[in-house]
């Protein structure tokens, strides 16, 4: 469920018509719903209390939506971070997300960025390689710390979904096998400059199937007890995040209450702490990206191609992963659908949002919406054939704010320099 709702004709965003935030801001801009991101995490730590679970770490994944004001918005109601660099550590920080509710996950941490991670006291940084857990185990040394670690696990099993969302197959990048886990495990226990705490995973995105993540789970709590029974100290199991959402046109992914029962069953007696670290569940359909139809370009064949002024440069997930968005009018427009392309203004053939969809008609100056953008949208956005930087906006009731302004072209212009020689 989500705040996004025609009232009247128009789209609205919680009580603020869309149409009357582009006016302001200009577009494209993105909109994000304080309610439906509150909604979205309250119903999954409500389903993962319900399940059993003793106070859960519901780190909400900084990369899908990495705005300060919608970390905010989560922190207040008790959200951790999921963070994979110093730049994500330092936005939760600006959140007020406390330290002791930080995940530091991520395959290619900086000497640099471990140090910052120590010095902060994060909670947990998940460990995805041998040469990584030296790493770290160094740095903690040097600073006279002890890095609290998490082993992260490849559990090797086929997650469905994109095959460029897909984490938890040996052959990807990420995390070690059963068997080295266990290895590393005990040999951190040794380390001078580690505390290992836990085991994690994330085997993907977009999951919506639970039968891959059952499976992915039962191997982590098997590495769990079998850590325990070699008389290893580990609390905490990371579960990763990967749930799926609906964006419309696709098979209607497990809810929340569904995930968390399975979860329950999976873990129930364990007598770790079980933590999260979800993204696109809760911040997808919380956010749509609002866009001008420049013009509508008929082609002699009868091809109809809807010109915006949004590009993939704002929204790359079309481009990057075949994604699927809905698109509303803001204020449809009566008649028969018409089937149109939808692109953007991007020199790149790639810039192009759909194919052959049948929309509601449209003419130039037209707001449309992209919805279940507020995941990998913004958070992805580039300045790309220098465009403007995309700018955001949180509403709340009948209130919003820019949380992050668009740029002006003198400001994107002032972060360069001349070489001397030029
Ligand atoms: N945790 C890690 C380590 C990730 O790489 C990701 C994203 O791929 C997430 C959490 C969040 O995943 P999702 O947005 O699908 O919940």
């Amino acid at each position: 469920m989500n705040h996004f709702e025609l009232q009247d004709g128009q789209l609205f965003c919680e009580g603020v018509p869309l149409a009357k935030i582009a006016e302001a801001v200009g577009s494209p801009v993105y909109v994000y719903s304080s309610a439906t991101l509150e909604r979205h995490y309250t119903v999954l730590r409500d389903a993962l209390l319900a399940a059993g679970l003793k106070d859960p770490l519901i780190a909400f994944a900084v990369k899908a939506n990495s705005n300060v004001a919608v970390l905010k918005t989560l922190a207040n109601l008790g959200a951790g971070a999921d963070v994979v660099s110093e730049g994500e550590i330092r936005r939760a920080l600006a959140a007020g997300v406390a330290p002791e509710r930080i995940v530091f996950s991520g395959v290619g941490k900086t000497e640099a960025e471990i140090a910052f991670a120590l010095e902060t006291g994060v909670a947990e940084i998940n460990v995805e390689s041998e040469p990584e857990l030296r790493l770290i185990d160094q740095v903690g040394q040097r600073l006279g710390k002890r890095a609290t670690v998490a082993i992260r696990v490849n559990p090797d099993v086929e997650a469905g979904g994109h095959a460029k969302i897909s984490t938890g197959k040996a052959e990807n990048k990420f995390g070690v096998s059963f068997a080295e886990a266990e290895r590393l495990y005990a040999n951190a226990s040794n380390m001078a400059g580690l505390k290992p705490v836990g085991v994690a995973c994330h085997i993907g995105s977009q999951i919506t199937d639970l039968g891959p993540m059952e499976a992915a789970f039962r191997k982590m709590r098997g590495l769990v007890e079998r850590l325990h029974a070699e008389g290893l100290h580990i609390e905490r199991l990371d579960l990763g995040g990967g749930l799926g959402v609906p964006y419309f046109n696709q098979p209607e992914p497990p809810g929340p209450e569904e995930y968390a029962r399975m979860v329950g069953r999976v873990t129930e007696g364990l007598g770790v702490q079980l933590a999260f670290e979800p993204g696109r569940v809760i911040a997808a359909n919380a956010g749509v990206l609002v866009a001008r139809v420049q013009h509508i370009h008929v082609r002699p064949e009868g091809r109809r191609f809807v010109v915006l002024d949004a590009a993939m440069n704002d929204l790359v997930r079309p481009a990057m992963y075949d994604a699927y968005h809905d698109i509303r009018p803001l204020n449809p427009r009566p008649g028969e659908p018409v089937v149109y392309d939808v692109v953007g203004p991007v020199c790149e053939t790639g810039d192009t949002f759909t194919r052959d969809r049948a929309l509601s008609p449209m003419e130039a100056g037209d707001l449309i919406a992209f919805m279940s953008a507020g995941a990998y949208g913004a958070a992805m956005a580039s300045e790309y054939n220098s465009r403007p930087l995309v700018p955001e906006v949180l509403v709340r009731g009948d209130q919003w704010a820019v949380v992050r302004p668009r740029p002006t072209y003198a400001e994107m212009l002032e972060r360069e320099r001349p070489a001397p020689w030029l």
